[in-house]
Order: C-alpha cells, then structure tokens, then sequence
C-alpha cells in the first residue's frame, strides 16, 4: 500500500523543503522514515519513496533531490552496487545509507564509495536522521565545490585545461561508435596584451569574462568551452560532419568576438584566430589533437591573425620535423656538435678591436657545418633554445674570462644573442648569474642581445627582465634596429646600451639617400639617449666611410670578417 505514490500525494512539492528520497522496499521502514522526519523538522523537508533501485533512479534522472537515503538490501540491488548506481545517476547528490546490516568493514566501504554516512536501521531517531542528513548536504556540497574549484577557471567559470582533456578523452572513446568527427578548436585573442597593457588587468578580467561568456553563447548545446590561462580559450565540438562544418563554428566563433566589447566606457575590438584540428577515430590522443589545433592556431595568427587555419599535412610534416630537429639539436648539444664562432666588431674610428659577436653554429656529423638559421627557428618553437641558448652563452663566457686572463688591460667584449623563449623563461636572469659566476666572466664585458621583435612582443614583461639582467652588471643591445615597430619608445624607456643597426639599412647606405637618412637619424638619436650605434652587415668599404661619417660606433661585417672559430680570428686574439 505504501508506493511510492501514496506518500507523495500527501505532501506538496515546496522549493524552500528539503526533498530527501528514500529507496527502501520495505514498506514498514519507509514509513517510519518519514515519520521520524517529519516530526522531527515538521515543514521543512519532503520525503519521497522509490521501492525499488530502479525507480530511485528514474526519479533522480527526472527532478532534483537533496539527498538519497539508500537501503543496501533493495529487489533489484544488493550491497555497495546499489550505491554506484545512485552514485552514476546523480553524482552531486548525497547519500545517507541506512542499513538494516550494523557491519563497520561495509559501512567504511560505503562511506569509500562515496556514500556521505552510514546509518543502521533501529539505531537511529529522527533528531539524528535529520542530523546525518543535514551534514550529508553540507559536506557533499563542499564536495562538489572543491571539484569544480579544481575543474575549472577561477576567472571565467569555464572548464580549466584538466576537465577539458578529461572530456576529450571521453569524447574521442564515443567518436569510436559513431559515424562522424570530433574537433578541436584552438582560440586565442590576437590583441591581449594591448588591451591589458593599455587599460588594465581589470579591464583585460573583464573583457575574458565577457569572451568567455560569447563563446558559451555560440556553441551547440553538447559543444564545451574551457579556458587553458591567458587569452587562450579551447572549443570541442563532438559530432562534426567534416571540416566545413568546423569551420563554420571557427567563423561563428570569430564573428561573434568580432563585435566590440565595453570595457569601462571604452569600445574595446579584439580579433581572435582560430586552429582547428579534427579527429576522425577513437586512435587520436588529446594531447596530439591540442597540439595540432595549437599549432594550427600559430599559423593563422602568422598569417595575420583575425583568420582560422586548419591543420593539415603539410602542418603535419612540420611539426614532425619539428619533433626530429629537437631530438637531434637534444642529442648535439651532449655530443658537442654545437660550436660558437666569434665574429669581431671593429671601432669604427680606430679601426681597433671593440669585441666579438658570438655566434652557434652545428657541426652536424652528415650534413656538415649548420647556420643558425637551419635550426634557431625550429629550436624556438620547441623550446629547446634555453638549453641551446645557455650552452653558447657558456661557452661565451668561458671564453671571455679566458681573454681576459690572457690580455690583461686590453678589454674584449662579449656579445650574445637571446631569442624571445629566453627572455620568457622565469629563470632568466639568475641563470645568467649563475654562469657569470661558474665562469668568471667580467659581467662588465658582457651584452646580451635582443632583438627589436623580441622586445615589441612584450613591451611590458621585458621591462623587467631587462631591469633584472642590468643588474647583474652587464650591457644590453636592441638587436636588428629598425626591422620592428613602435622602436622609438623602446628605446627611450628601456635600459639598453647598445643600438645594433639592421643589416638591412647599411646595405644600400651608400646607394640610397631614404635608407641614409634613416640611419643617420638612428645614430643621432641613439646617442641623444646616450647609447652607443653599432652598425650590423657592414661589407663595403664605401659603407665603412658612410658610417663614420655619420658618427657610428661600431662595424661589424663581412668587411672585418666573417664568423670564424676562435683559433682563426686575427686581430691578435
Ligand atoms: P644576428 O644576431 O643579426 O647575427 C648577425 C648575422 O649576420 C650572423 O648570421 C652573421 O654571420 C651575419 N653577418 C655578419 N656580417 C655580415 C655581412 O657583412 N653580410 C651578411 N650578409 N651577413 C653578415 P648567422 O651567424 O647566420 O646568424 C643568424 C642569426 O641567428 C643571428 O642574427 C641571430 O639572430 C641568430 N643566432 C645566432 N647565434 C645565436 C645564438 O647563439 N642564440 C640565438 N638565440 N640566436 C642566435
Ligand atoms: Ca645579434
Ligand atoms: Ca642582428
């Protein structure tokens, strides 16, 4: 007589009452429950009744329920099982097992499995049921809190890179069964940092919130955004009819953060580019399928950004010989292959010895002597170049302290190169320190050099990397001068010493009267800021006389000399 129906006849459905569900098959208990419930807290919670597990089950899948109080010895269920199968149909609901069994090893193995509290039927009143249950609730929503705390974005609320590989994972086990494809779209802002830079990092807060919130808006139903840090947002898509269909959500995607956002009074305008790499089988890995979208995503951006770019072979190829030239640059650094050769940079008024430039090369066991240009760029991407970058500038050093031993009062200064991925890496400048120190290079012979790009990238961050590395004594050199933008007010604010005029400038110096005029006031103004000039691919004589003409420091080119080991240098090294 006591189905389920009977009990809930009698008592309405309340939003402000806790809803409690007890699935128990013996009618006598149930009622008992409810009984000791509802004289207990009278008016302040429901109490619905499921006989059988899989009635409980029906009920949790169709409403809302703030706790389960479970029967282990159900028709259709027996034991812990019972409890997984709550647990599978309603993970965010708590449950109090109440057992006609008082058996401790299963009550510790309930309370493992996930249950909330185990209950012993006859030991219980309703002061304490209401008890169990109301601790249940509690502890279970600090539960669910702390998971999604650790599953998502603090910012945005989106799913954080952890959740978003658990759920890929999952999706690509589905894509096995189904006759369509899953798709990875990788999103990045394409203007940040100006807008951080500009207006704040509320501002820059606020604008990810409000991009967050549009992606949410764009997608499917079964689509899901996460948040992987920065600007950078991952889309899923499951069932994907092919590319075309990808790339349709990639143009919503744009178009829909294409429209300006209001950020403090202010329009703000950001474009987003967008890789997308699709999976057809369940044999894709996640980490592959970002990595492909990430990589894709770096294309578009190089293409100008504002644009999507689908991973492909050829991206393919690229990244697998990206793959191959870090394991071999990996495997040439512990064999030695990488040489550095010394480039001398001359004064251009005495023609005397001003220092040298170093420069790596590899000497590769089958392919003979390697420019840096056959590797630098590949070693960038896969961040390889700190170890590349660190074992030339401990070479380097050596070298500097080696000279300087030899030459007493006669100065030899050391130049350097730093890529972008250097400057970035936290470690920067106590591992210049560091090798400063394990050699005992004069770090007052010492600049490093970064180039005008590097610079422009992260105007903001390099402040204080470069703040960082003047403290430890030595110089810096804005490299390639001229190839990038906005240099004007690099130059004024940051701490260099050194202006390396671009070869591209002294090429035509003596032909064309633009690039003279150019270089002419890049000199003056580099020395209004009391810095020094030094002018890069100097090969002509008729350069060498421009230049000195034009008041430049120093020249370094074929004209002097070329690259070469330190044993053939010259100048009396
Ligand atoms: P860079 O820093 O601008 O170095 C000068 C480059 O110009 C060198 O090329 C040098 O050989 C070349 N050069 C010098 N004088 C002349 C000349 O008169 N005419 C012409 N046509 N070229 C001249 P290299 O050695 O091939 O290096 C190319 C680039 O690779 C360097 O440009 C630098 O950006 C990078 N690089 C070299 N060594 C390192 C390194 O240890 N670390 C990092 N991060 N980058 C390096
Ligand atoms: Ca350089
Ligand atoms: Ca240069």
């Amino acid at each position: 007589m006591f189905g389920d129906v009977v009990l809930d006849a009698r008592q309405e459905r309340a939003p402000d009452m806790l809803q409690i569900l007890t699935v128990e098959d013996n009618p006598g208990d149930a009622l008992l429950v409810r009984e000791m419930l509802t004289e207990a807290v009278e008016g302040q919670l429901v109490v619905h009744h499921a006989p059988r597990l899989s009635a409980g089950i029906d009920r949790l899948l169709d409403g809302r329920y703030d706790c389960v109080l479970l029967d282990l010895s159900l028709p259709d269920a027996d034991g812990l099982d019972g409890l997984a199968q709550i647990r599978t149909a309603a993970v965010d609901v708590p449950v109090v097992v109440l057992s006609g069994r008082a058996d401790e090893g299963l009550a510790m193995r309930a309370v493992q499995d996930g249950a909330q509290d185990y209950l012993v039927k006859g030991q219980v009143d309703g002061r304490l049921l209401v008890r169990s249950i109301t601790y249940a609730i509690e502890r279970k929503r600090a539960e669910v809190q702390l998971a999604h705390q650790a599953l998502h974005d603090q910012l945005t609320g989106l799913p954080n890179r952890a959740l978003f590989f658990d759920r890929l994972g999952q999706a690509l086990t589905r894509l096995g069964r189904r006759d369509s494809s899953l798709a990875v779209l990788f999103c990045d802002l394409d203007r940040f940092k100006v807008v951080n830079d500009s207006l704040g990092h509320t501002a820059g807060d606020r604008l990810l919130v409000d991009v967050a919130a549009r992606l949410e808006d764009v997608l499917r139903a079964g689509d899901s955004a996460a948040r992987f840090g920065g600007d950078e947002f991952v889309v899923l898509c499951e069932d994907i009819a092919g590319e075309q269909q990808a790339i349709q959500i990639a143009e919503r995607i744009s178009g829909a953060l294409s429209s300006p956002f209001l950020l403090d009074g202010d329009e703000v305008f950001v474009q987003t580019s967008v890789g997308i790499a699709l999976a057809v089988d369940a044999q894709a890995r996640p980490e592959a399928l970002i990595r492909d979208a990430d990589a894709a995503m770096y294309r578009a951006k190089e293409r100008g950004g504002g644009v999507y770019e689908v991973f492909d072979d050829a991206m393919r190829a690229r990244a697998v010989h990206r793959q191959q030239v870090e394991h071999a640059l990996h495997r040439a650094i512990d064999r030695h292959e990488l040489e550095v050769h010394y480039q001398p940079q001359v004064k251009m008024a005495t023609g005397a010895l001003y220092g040298v430039e170093a420069l790596v090369r590899w000497r590769h066991p089958e392919r003979g002597l390697l420019g840096p240009a056959e590797f630098i760029p590949a070693a960038e991407e896969t961040g390889i170049i700190n170890a590349l970058g660190l074992h030339v500038l401990e070479v380097a050093c050596a070298q500097s302290a080696r000279w300087a031993l030899a030459r007493p009062g006669m100065p030899i200064r050391m130049s350097v190169n730093l890529s972008a991925r250097q400057c970035q890496h936290p470690d920067l400048v106590p591992t210049v320190a560091d090798v400063l120190r394990r050699t005992g290079a004069d770090p007052a012979l010492l600049c490093l050099e970064v180039t005008e790009s590097t610079i422009m990238e992260d105007l903001g961050a390099m402040g204080a990397v470069l703040a960082g590395l003047k403290e430890l004594g030595l110089s810096l050199a804005i490299d390639d001068f001229g190839t990038g933008y906005s240099s004007l007010r690099a130059l004024q604010r940051l701490p260099f010493d050194i202006v390396k005029i671009d070869r591209s400038f002294v090429t035509d110096l003596h032909r064309s009267e633009q690039e003279a005029a150019i270089v002419a006031a890049v000199i003056s103004l580099a020395h209004a800021l009391g810095k020094r000039t030094v002018a890069e691919g100097v090969e002509q004589v008729e350069q060498v006389e421009r230049l000195r003409a034009l008041g430049c420091d120093v020249g370094q080119g074929f004209h002097y000399a070329r690259p070469t080991p330190v044993a053939e240098l010259g100048y009396g090294l």
